[in-house]
């Protein structure tokens, strides 16, 4: 409403409409943080260096790596702390899953995770894809990209390019890693501080368990900035009650230990496509809100076009920053809106 009034203003006025448009509210903030999902994952496997290369060329802010551990405590960039939904480790390594049928990467030495080729994710149960157009299976060779070799690229490209990615790690599963008697926080932070990270900040930190945030902060005193990734409850993806934390109080208390929350689209905009009140609450709260995850496969299911998806997700839900699948289009998208 101020917008259109200022717009009639300055058109008795006879300024010009890009003058105006420069005190309008509706522009894309230029502080929005695009973050490429496990690297360019529309277009490329995720999680292989080639996708974080793919990922850096667009200029997107951050990149975003998961991270797991080894059995020789190596911390390697994979999704899952499973190593059977994205690689041929059946086939290399038929004998090694555990009683559940499941071949996880903590039971694999660094070495042994080298020899996978890792390929689009597929559904354990059945081999079927989630996302059949994207890059075709088994085809050219990816591996597993150690953390360190994951910042190196990133790192390497910033300078040869003089762009200034950041990295945008999750820790993953901490209590399952604390239950194989693994300290993945502790390895993950130490990683982080010999990049130089903990002096440039040019990163977050996000994870599901806010035990491993708040010792971050208060054990490994880190200021590199802590995301709380906000989860469903059904999921079980943690310990943690995710209903009570999306609650005003409840991100007043998350607000003591970090700087902003990642929470799932659906808790931001609803199945009407109606604003939900977290953004505001966790603004009011003092934190900043980077939502997940931005699918072109999803959007084309629920709106007309990926346009109407964004200005309702960065417009209207005012959200900070967004994961994407493809955040080349979420660029192109922050540059003309
Ligand atoms: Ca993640």
């Amino acid at each position: 409403m101020k917008y259109l009034v200022l717009m009639n203003l300055f058109c008795l006025l006879g300024v010009n409409t890009s003058i105006a448009s420069f005190f309008s509210s509706d522009k894309v903030d230029p502080e929005f943080v695009v973050i490429a999902h496990r690297g360019a994952s529309g277009y490329l496997p995720e999680h292989t260096l080639e996708g974080v290369a793919m990922a850096h060329a667009w200029g997107v802010d951050f990149i975003e790596p998961d991270v797991v551990m080894t059995k020789d405590n190596q911390l390697v960039v994979l999704h899952d702390v499973h190593v059977d939904s994205t690689t041929n480790v059946k086939s290399i390594f038929p004998n090694r899953m555990r009683k559940d049928g499941r071949y996880f990467a903590i039971d694999f030495t660094l070495a042994e995770l080298n020899k996978l080729r890792v390929t689009e994710r597929v559904k354990v149960k059945d081999g079927t894809r989630y996302f059949p157009k994207r890059f075709p299976l088994n085809k050219a060779k990816f591996e597993i990209p150690t953390f360190a070799e994951f910042i190196e690229l990133v790192q390497g490209l910033n300078q040869s390019t003089g762009k200034k990615v950041g990295i945008y790690p999750e820790i993953k599963n901490p209590e399952f890693h604390i239950k194989e008697g693994k300290d993945i926080a502790k390895v993950f932070i130490q990683v982080m501080r010999k990049y130089g990270y903990e002096k440039s900040r040019n990163a977050y930190i996000q994870c599901f368990w806010p035990a491993t945030l708040k010792r971050l902060k208060n054990e490994f005193k880190t200021k590199i900035p802590l995301i709380q990734l906000i989860a469903d409850n059904s999921w079980k993806e943690t310990s943690a009650d995710y209903t009570k934390m999306i609650t005003k109080q409840g991100l007043v208390e998350v607000s003591k230990y970090a700087s902003g929350i990642g929470p799932w689209i659906p808790q931001v905009i609803d199945k009407k496509h109606s604003v939900t009140k977290l953004v505001l609450w966790a603004h009011q709260a003092g934190l900043s809100v980077h939502a997940y995850t931005h699918r072109s496969e999803v959007v084309s299911k629920n709106f007309k076009n990926e346009k109407e998806f964004f200005d309702l997700i960065v417009k209207e839900a005012k959200v900070d920053g967004l994961f994407s699948d493809f955040a080349d289009k979420l660029i192109n998208y922050k540059m003309n809106n």
